[in-house]
């Protein structure tokens, strides 16, 4: 297949294209800078908007392209993360009603902050939206906008926290832990619903290539576990102390707004990927952290 992987520079993106090359796809790259000695095909957004673009066949669209949320949210940064992800959602619509051959699939990104937050609820992809605060405000805005991708399949994949050795998230969570200073991080009841990166990539392929997959799609594990529970299991994995809890109000104080992403979580279930037979090959959270942080992978 022929797949253009917006935001393919980034973390997931990244991953995602070695992992379809290596299963024999072609691949290339909607990016705002023109590629500098890459491999891999790349062609800017400006190009992108250029009319020409409506003759380039693809046989699918992935669509991760969005201004970090990892950054102080001032009012300037709220925009550029709002903007960048309306727009991205657009600028693909527009190009696909113009294609003279419509793709067969657009996988649009998402973020499981659609469910709002909460530390007793389960949310799946039959629950309702909730409109809370900040980061659920912006899912809400980028799923309408991906919506306005029409005449293809769409899947709105809603991103858990994507657990790697090396980027993303994980490396800042298991640095307290390593330094031998780790612990809970506020009251530790707040959900986490992870995803390890090589499962992350393989739903993505599978939302491509299995036709009877639409609408939206929870990216996350089957066992989502506490902010307590992941502590113990990474303490006990690296073989570190899990002794200093770290109270609410020094995130707040550190982070302001963004420390909601520590202190506030989800249990969201992949419903979908298990009902259309998915097979994650990291179930469990010591599965996860094993293959990431185990003995065998010490950086
Ligand atoms: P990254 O931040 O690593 O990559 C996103 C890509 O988006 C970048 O490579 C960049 O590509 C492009 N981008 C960045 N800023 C802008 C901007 N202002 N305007 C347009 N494009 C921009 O993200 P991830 O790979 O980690 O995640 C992919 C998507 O999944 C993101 O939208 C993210 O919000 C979402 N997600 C990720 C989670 C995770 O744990 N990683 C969790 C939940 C959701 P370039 O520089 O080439 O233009």
């Amino acid at each position: 297949m022929k797949i253009a992987i917006a935001g393919g520079t980034g973390f997931i993106g990244s991953r995602l294209i070695s992992h379809l090359q290596n299963d024999g796809h072609e691949v290339f790259v909607i990016s705002r800078r023109p590629s500098s000695g890459s491999a891999v095909p790349t062609i800017t957004w400006k190009q992108f908007q250029d009319d020409s673009t409506d003759v380039i066949e693809v046989d699918a669209i992935v669509n991760l392209a969005g201004e970090s949320i990892n950054q102080r949210w001032t009012e300037q940064a709220k925009r550029r993360i709002i903007d960048s992800r309306l727009q991205a959602a657009k600028q693909i619509a527009n190009w696909v009603q113009r294609m003279k051959a419509k793709p067969k699939v657009v996988v649009n990104a998402s973020g499981m902050s659609i469910y709002g937050t909460s530390e007793t609820e389960i949310f799946d992809e039959w629950s309702p939206h909730r409109d809370t605060d900040f980061l659920s405000h912006v899912v809400s805005l980028w799923e309408q906008a991906a919506d306005q991708i029409q005449e293809t399949r769409l899947v709105k994949i809603r991103v858990g926290i994507v657990l790697d050795r090396k980027e993303g998230a994980f490396p800042k969570m298991a640095l307290p832990y390593k330094l031998g200073i780790g612990g809970k991080v506020g009251s530790g009841r707040q959900w986490m619903s992870w995803i390890h990166i090589e499962d992350m990539v393989r739903l993505i392929q599978f939302c491509i290539e299995r036709e009877e997959v639409s609408g939206p799609v929870n990216a996350t594990a089957p066992s989502p576990v506490t902010n307590a529970q992941f502590g113990q299991v990474l303490a006990r994995t690296l073989r570190r102390p899990n002794l200093f809890p770290v109270p609410s109000f020094i995130f707040k104080l550190l982070f302001g707004e963004l420390s909601v992403l520590l202190l506030e979580g989800q249990k969201v279930l992949p419903r979908t990927l298990l009902e259309h037979g998915f097979e994650f090959r990291f179930t469990t959270i010591e599965e996860a952290l094993a293959d990431i942080a185990g003995p065998q992978n010490k950086s």
